[in-house]
Formats: structure tokens, sequence, C-alpha cells
């Protein structure tokens, strides 16, 4: 069912001229390296592309091919075709979601498991890894089977964003397969690896010192820690290096769901959770957020105790459903 609906993006995009691409607010590896895969695989194909996220992509993706041409505006005239990438739900487009619903044929490109898809093709698929795996589903619909190394390191990188280069439980043989053939075609995971989790600014390590040292363990396996904009500014670091910062305190033993908060404006919290085994898009869901069944997120508004406070309560009820059933 995926090949079919891969072959009739692919049909669409032969028969475009104008195509708009996005992906989600926040971008993240999965994010752009879906978007700068399929515009150069556009390109390759004399397409007139427009590639937009609603917010900058961070610079730590800087590397990949076409990244500067990553524009935060619609396009000037409304596109033939439109492609979201990456996108639970078309409101996660932000600024650009009346823009690319105009075009004249819309494709949902996702592996969120949401209920939100949207779109005239919608290739959503919550088994695959990763956004790229399923542009890499579109490009051999189009003929290519074995992509450039300027792809293939766009299409790793949003393999290995997802998967936690390969630790996740979305870590199927199918992901590593893809990962073998993008290695072969010119990627490089040592370098792509380093780029994509380990290398970061000093501002990053001070900022993950404060949000560990108001990490607190709750009843019930719920850790809890939160960063407020005086954090940010005493450290200089901005929102985007928070990034990474939620996984390692999944990994603490005895912590069955954690939540990160972030204070975006004067009492907004930007909330990232994981669980263990407990289903944390539910609870983000709750709070007008979404995300997948580990990893999920949503904003909270109010004081620091108060959101932390209701967030508690609901992953320490998620934890006990998870418990029971
Ligand atoms: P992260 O914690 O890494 O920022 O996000 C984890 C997952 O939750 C990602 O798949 C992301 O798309 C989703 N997510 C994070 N924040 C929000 C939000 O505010 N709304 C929705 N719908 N999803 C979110
Ligand atoms: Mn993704």
């Amino acid at each position: 069912m995926r090949a079919d609906t891969a072959a009739r993006i692919a049909e669409a995009i032969r028969a475009a001229e104008s195509i708009f691409i996005a992906a989600h607010e926040n971008p993240d590896g999965d994010a752009v390296g879906s978007l700068l895969a399929l515009r150069s695989i556009l390109l390759g194909l004399g397409k007139r592309v427009h590639a937009a996220t609603p917010t900058a992509p961070p610079d730590r993706f800087v590397y990949l091919e076409g990244f500067e041409a990553i524009s935060t505006d619609p396009p000037a005239e409304r596109p033939q075709l439109g492609i979201g990438l990456d996108c639970d739900g078309s409101d996660r487009l932000g600024a650009l979601e009346e823009a690319l619903l105009a075009a004249e044929v819309v494709v949902d490109v996702d592996h969120h498991g949401g209920p939100e898809t949207f779109g005239d093709i919608r290739l959503v698929d919550p088994t695959a890894a990763s956004t790229t795996m399923l542009v890499m589903e579109i490009a051999r619909a189009l003929g290519i089977e074995r992509p450039s190394p300027e792809q293939a390191s766009a299409l790793y990188t949003g393999l290995i964003a997802d998967t936690g280069c390969f630790r996740f439980t979305n870590t199927s043989p199918e992901a590593l397969r893809l990962g073998a053939e993008l290695v072969a075609a010119g990627a490089d995971p040592s370098e792509l690896s380093r780029r994509v989790f380990t290398i970061r600014p000093i501002e990053a390590v001070l900022l993950e010192g404060r949000a560990l040292s108001s990490l607190r363990l709750l009843e019930g396996g719920v850790a809890i820690a939160s960063l407020a904009l005086d954090d940010f500014a005493q450290t200089g670091a901005s929102q985007e290096l928070t990034e990474g910062i939620i996984d390692n305190f999944r990994d603490a033993i005895g912590v069955h769901a954690a939540a990160l908060l972030k204070e975006s404006e004067p009492g907004t919290w930007q909330v990232s959770m994981r669980g263990n085994g407990v289903d944390v898009a539910t609870v983000a869901r709750e709070f007008g957020g979404g995300g997948h069944t580990f990893a999920a997120g949503c904003t909270i508004e109010g004081s620091r105790e108060a959101a932390e406070e209701r967030l508690s309560a609901a992953l320490q009820r998620a934890v006990r459903e998870a418990a029971s059933g």
C-alpha cells in the first residue's frame, strides 16, 4: 500500500512544475533532512521548488546541501503541488499551513500516528522510523535507486535523528537496511552522527547543567525538570539548545516518564515528554499537543509550579494506567 501511495505521489510530482515543500515548525533532523533530500530530488527533475519551514532550522544542519535555501516564507505564487513533511497535522506548518493547503494537489508525508492527516494523497505510515524513509520510497517510485551523496546525507540525517542513531524502539530491519544503503551511497556515518548528536556549543552544556539541577523524581517514577527564561538568559543559550536534554532523563533507572518544561515567553512552557513504556502522546493531547507514543510534546500556560504540578499529575496517572493495563 505504501508503494502504491508513493507511486501516486511520483505521478503528481511528474505532472507539476512548481512545487512547495514544507516541514514543521522548530524543525528537527528528520524535518530538515526530508525537506532537503526531497528538494534535491525535485531540482534534479527540473522542478521549480520552494522549500520552507515556519521557523528557521537550527544551524547544526548547515552541512546539508541546500540549507541556506530554506525559507520561512510561503511561495510567491499558488503552487501546483504542495508537500507537507513530518507534520502531525497540517497546523504544525504554522504560518505556512494556508499556502500549502492552497496548492492544487496537497500531499501529506509523515510517520506520526496522530489522527490529523491531510491532503489529497497521504503517505502516512507510523511504522516508518523517519519521514526520510518515506521520502526514499518516493525517490524509488521516481526511479531513483541510488541517491546522490548529498541526498544520502540528508536522508541519513533524518533516519539517525529519529532513531537516536539506531537506538530507539523504531529501529527496524528496514531502518537498518536503509542506513546501510545510504552509507553505500555516500553518507558518512561517523561525521553525520557527530553533526546530529555530539557536537554542541558550550551554552548547551551549561543549560543542561541547569536542567539537571532542577530535576526531581516524583512518586510513580515521574521525572520532571524545567528551564525558565532566566536559565536561558544566564547561560546565553537559545531555546533550540534544549534538544536532547530530555532523552538523558529517561535513561535513569526508575524513571517511567519524564518531562522537561521550557519557558518560551513569560508563563508559556513548551513541554517535551518521554515515556518508558508509558504513553505520553495521550498526555500531550490532553494539553492540546501531540507526538509519538513515547515522545510527545505540548504547550502549557501558567507559573512554573502550576505547570509542573498539572503535568506531573497527568504523567503519574499515565504511569498508573500503563502499570494496570
Ligand atoms: P521533542 O520533545 O523532541 O521536541 O518532541 C517530541 C515529539 O513530540 C515530536 O514528534 C514532536 O513533533 C512532538 N511535539 C513536540 N511538541 C509538540 C506540540 O506542541 N504539539 C504537537 N502536536 N506535537 C509536538
Ligand atoms: Mn520525524
